[in-house]
């Protein structure tokens, strides 16, 4: 058994959306269910700290960062940046929380206070650009937790795994030239917001350190882990992180509104287990997308349930009969991926 910090706090409710699918409820209801499950004495709460400007700014450009806090500021209500993404008075203090709540996530797993941590953050991070607030999302919590695992606890190499059924674009492109950060993507295609393309393998020095795995409509469970075992747990444990840090939107379940995958409970937590065992590193659980209140919380609790039970495989059965497109996928790319290729050397 292990003891699994959750990074959460009420103020997480206070970046108020109105009638947006983003809204407080998300994390409350996630919240509720990890309270509910047996193993939640194995649950240690964290309370978030905010982080600076100057932390923000590890990812972000400084003038994007006073954009966001100038818009809060002269927002009466709720107004939008761009036609999905809402704000209010709070929201810049809240996202300083969001992204900080990853950092005190990362500062606990490394000070050995708790064994991983799942982040309840909001508003969510992977679509924010350097320059651009998208999908939601103000500033990449993910990314800049993994730039603050770098320059503060003396970690090199970073992988983020991004299962939300979206592409985080601002995420891989927050390192696609940097050999140090390997960013892999699991996402339907064609989706929002478009970018993440099988051959979009990195860039310069970064090349090859970008896995995209474009999903057709309709992929579940079997698909996903097919491409864990081809594709996703190869180039894991070919990188050899020293942390893992997973996306994890919950929008790619059978029952999102937003999302056209057939994935549930179970594969949530094969996808989880597989990658964890495949990392063999500290590892940190950072929430983006999913909007079915009640799959949302049932899977945020199976991935916490295997978190804390750290014992049982549950994936090996999972993999049987992937679809056409996934099997052409994983081909092509042990066929062009320089991670898959008996050649890759990346140290
Ligand atoms: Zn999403």
């Amino acid at each position: 058994m292990s003891k699994i910090g959750i990074v959460y706090s009420d103020r997480y409710l206070e970046h108020e959306t109105g009638a947006h699918v983003e809204n407080p409820g998300r994390v409350t209801a996630i919240r509720d269910e990890l309270l509910a499950a047996s193993w939640t004495d194995r649950l240690q709460w964290l309370a978030p700290r905010a982080a600076s400007p100057q932390d923000i700014a590890m990812i972000h450009d400084r003038s994007y960062v006073e954009y966001i806090k100038k818009e809060c500021e002269y927002t009466r209500g709720i107004s939008y940046l761009n036609p999905d993404t809402a704000i209010c008075p709070e929201s810049y203090e809240v996202a300083l929380l969001a992204a900080g709540g990853v950092m005190e996530g990362i500062d606990r797993l490394f000070a050995k206070e708790v064994d991983g941590f799942f982040a309840l953050v909001r508003p969510p991070g992977h679509h924010a650009e350097a320059d651009e607030s998208h999908g939601f999302c103000l500033f990449n919590n993910i990314a800049i937790g993994a730039r603050h695992a770098q320059e503060n606890h003396n970690v090199g190499r970073v992988f983020i795994l991004d299962w939300d059924i979206h592409h985080g674009n601002g995420t891989q492109h927050s390192f696609d030239k940097d050999p140090s950060v390997f960013f892999c993507s699991f996402h339907q295609s064609p989706h929002y917001p478009g970018t993440g393309g099988r051959t979009e393998m990195g860039i310069d020095d970064g090349f090859g350190y970008t896995l995209n795995l474009p999903m057709r409509p309709g992929s579940g469970n079997d698909d996903y882990m097919y491409l864990m075992e081809e594709c996703v747990g190869p180039a894991i444990r070919r990188f050899e992180p020293e942390l893992l840090l997973i996306s994890a939107g919950f929008d790619g379940h059978r029952s999102d509104p937003l999302g056209g995958a057939l994935l549930d409970d179970g594969g949530f937590a094969a996808i989880f287990e597989y990658a964890r065992d495949a990392a063999r590193c500290p590892v940190g659980i950072v929430l983006e997308g999913g909007y079915n209140y009640e799959s949302l919380a049932s899977s945020s609790a199976a991935v916490t349930g295997v978190f804390v039970n750290s014992e049982q495989p549950s994936y090996i059965s999972l993999a049987k009969s992937p679809g056409r497109g996934s099997v052409d996928l994983a081909a092509f790319m042990r066929e062009n991926h320089p991670c898959l290729k008996d050649s890759w050397n990346h140290k």
